[in-house]
């Protein structure tokens, strides 16, 4: 999984300790990752649900990369803060939820950091593009765009991961297209199946939430693979990437 292959970006939903950072660095090095998550500022659906440690949880990710030698994805929410993720990130997201803010598009599109563009839950794949199209059009071409489930009738999962987006996403342009099964399913048991039928079906890579002690979570406890499940779940992802080469 070097440079120009399949990637994977794995880690907690948010940022909580440096115990915890530490312990998915630890992870993702043993598996060969290197792209490390975590969210710092969070949009949270509830306004008194846990909304992330802010500039603290952007320093203690950035320490803990930096000695595993790590690159970090975390996601801005407001263009405000771009002078101090600048300082700390390497790959800023843009949340399901902000995939239709123009005005941040606009602002990321004038940086040099890539951009990770999630779909917005709603999002026709021709509206995913044109959010891309306004990062781009800002002079920004490193984009990876992110299927992550969008919204239907059916309750049983917490999204319906639409890996149809991925082959037609991968005939209208050359940008990377990766694929969360976390956020597209909700459910942790859900995550390896549908994140190798993502690679199967052609996606550059995946983004995977993972916590030591997801049951303890602050956020996003139920979809989050603990550490011996992330790599029972690598080694099949190596074995499945090797049989489509
Ligand atoms: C996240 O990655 O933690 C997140 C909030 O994702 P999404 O914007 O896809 O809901
Ligand atoms: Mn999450």
């Amino acid at each position: 999984m070097g440079q120009g292959q399949f990637q994977v970006i794995g880690g907690p939903c948010s940022v909580e300790t440096e115990e915890q950072m530490r312990m998915v660095a630890q992870a993702l090095v043993d598996n060969g990752v290197r792209l490390m998550r975590g969210g710092a500022y969070k949009p949270r659906t509830s306004p008194y649900s846990f909304q992330g440690i802010e500039e603290d949880g952007l320093k203690l990710m950035r320490k803990v990369a930096d000695e595993f030698g790590l690159l970090i994805v975390t996601e801005l929410m407001d263009a405000r803060d771009l002078p101090v993720f600048e300082e700390y990130a390497d790959i800023l997201q843009i949340g399901t939820r902000n995939m239709m803010n123009y005005r941040l598009l606009k602002d990321v599109g004038r940086t040099s950091r890539p951009v990770l563009l999630k779909r917005g839950m709603s999002a026709t794949i021709q509206e995913f593009l044109l959010a891309a199209e306004y990062i781009a059009a800002g002079g920004n071409q490193k984009i990876i765009l992110c299927e992550r489930g969008i919204r239907t009738f059916d309750s049983e999962t917490r999204n319906m991961l639409d890996l149809t987006a991925v082959p037609v996403l991968k005939e209208k342009t050359h940008l990377p297209v990766i694929v969360d099964p976390s956020h597209g399913t909700g459910r942790s048991a859900l995550v390896s199946p549908m994140g190798l039928a993502a690679a199967a079906c052609g996606a550059d890579g995946l983004l995977i939430e993972i916590h030591p002690n997801p049951s303890e979570a602050l956020s996003d406890g139920d979809q989050a693979l603990d550490v011996a499940s992330f790599t029972q779940f690598m080694q099949k992802l190596c074995v499945l990437l090797q049989a489509l080469q």
